[in-house]
């Protein structure tokens, strides 16, 4: 049976979190949204959004509470941090945190519910244009009966919803996605950067990549686009990839595997972050790249 929500806490109005909120405000959802930016606060409201102006008074009563925060260290001092907010959230609240968090940190979440309050966890993939749309990847982790009861929601913000096991599982696989992502986008920057040595042309070469067994989403959406022109302007920050392949990175490790690529992968995209500022734009790794060569 579908479980008529009375009200949604959404927490986390950035570039990500105003879109998918929007979705559910168009739907006729009943979101109270909630960030410590007051520019986002109005951006939502402006966007049609009911907003808090405390994360307390933002949970109050919810019996839905989605987050789309930086990390999971930040969702659990969001949630449990000063005063508890989430013990205000109804007793059995179904909790959604659709950020890219470490499933380490989801589960020691999942422990420290104040109440019967229970955990779905749903990253997301596809970026900000995705987002908009309404076209997301969504990946689940957690019990059957909640990601059911999370469905209506998350249907509102894609058709692509993949169950990918517990709690954690959701968090497990975004941080392997972009672990794919992020090697691929140093793997197109530098086969430009070689052949731009060579002498061959720059956006030809993303043409032929394109149209050969050398395409990823890299050289489809973000060579030309972003980095080419430009404008590194994809709206996903290079200190957000950074934290999210660390996440898979560490996780290979606590596993026992040894996985040289995907720790200088993480490596990389740390420094690349440090060189030039991890809230710029993830695409900017361009510029770290060709300062190496
Ligand atoms: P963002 O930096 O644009 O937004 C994060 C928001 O969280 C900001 O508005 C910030 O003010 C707010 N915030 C931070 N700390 C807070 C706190 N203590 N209380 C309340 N609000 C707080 O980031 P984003 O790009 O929207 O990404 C959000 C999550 O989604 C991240 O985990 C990211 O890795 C993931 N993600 C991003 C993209 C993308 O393309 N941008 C794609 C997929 C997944």
């Amino acid at each position: 049976m579908m479980v008529a929500f009375t009200k949604i806490a959404f927490v986390g109005l950035g570039q990500m979190g105003i879109p998918m909120a929007r979705h559910l405000v168009t739907a006729g959802f009943p979101v109270v949204g909630f960030d410590l930016s007051t520019v986002a606060l109005e951006q939502f409201r402006a966007a049609g959004g009911r907003t808090a102006e405390t994360i307390t008074e933002a949970l109050a009563r919810a019996d839905c509470v989605i987050t789309m925060l930086p990390s999971g260290k930040i969702v659990q001092d969001v949630l449990l941090g000063g005063g508890a907010p989430l013990a205000g959230a109804a007793e059995t609240a179904l909790i959604i945190d659709m950020s890219s968090s470490a499933p380490s940190d989801t589960r020691v979440l999942q422990g420290r519910l104040p109440h019967r309050q229970r955990l779905v966890d749903a990253p997301v993939s596809g970026g900000v244009k995705r987002a908009v749309e309404g076209m997301l990847a969504i990946m689940t982790g957690g019990a059957d009966a909640d990601v059911d009861d999370a469905l209506p929601l998350l249907q509102k913000m894609s058709a692509k919803i993949f169950r990918c096991g517990p709690v954690g599982a959701g968090h497990a696989m975004k941080a392997i996605n972009n672990y794919v992502s992020g090697a691929g986008v140093i793997a197109a920057i530098e086969a430009v950067q070689l052949g731009q040595a060579f002498g061959l042309d720059p956006a030809n070469m993303v043409d032929v990549l394109n149209a050969s067994s050398g395409k990823n989403n890299a050289t489809e959406v973000k060579m030309k686009q972003f980095i080419l022109s430009g404008t590194f302007g994809s709206g996903f920050g290079v200190g957000l990839m950074a934290k999210d392949i660390r996440i898979a990175a560490d996780l290979s490790r606590s596993l026992g595997l040894d996985q040289g690529q995907l720790q200088k992968t993480a490596d990389t995209w740390e420094a690349a972050a440090k060189a030039v500022g991890g809230a710029a734009d993830h695409t900017k790794i361009a510029e770290y790249l060709g300062r190496k060569m």
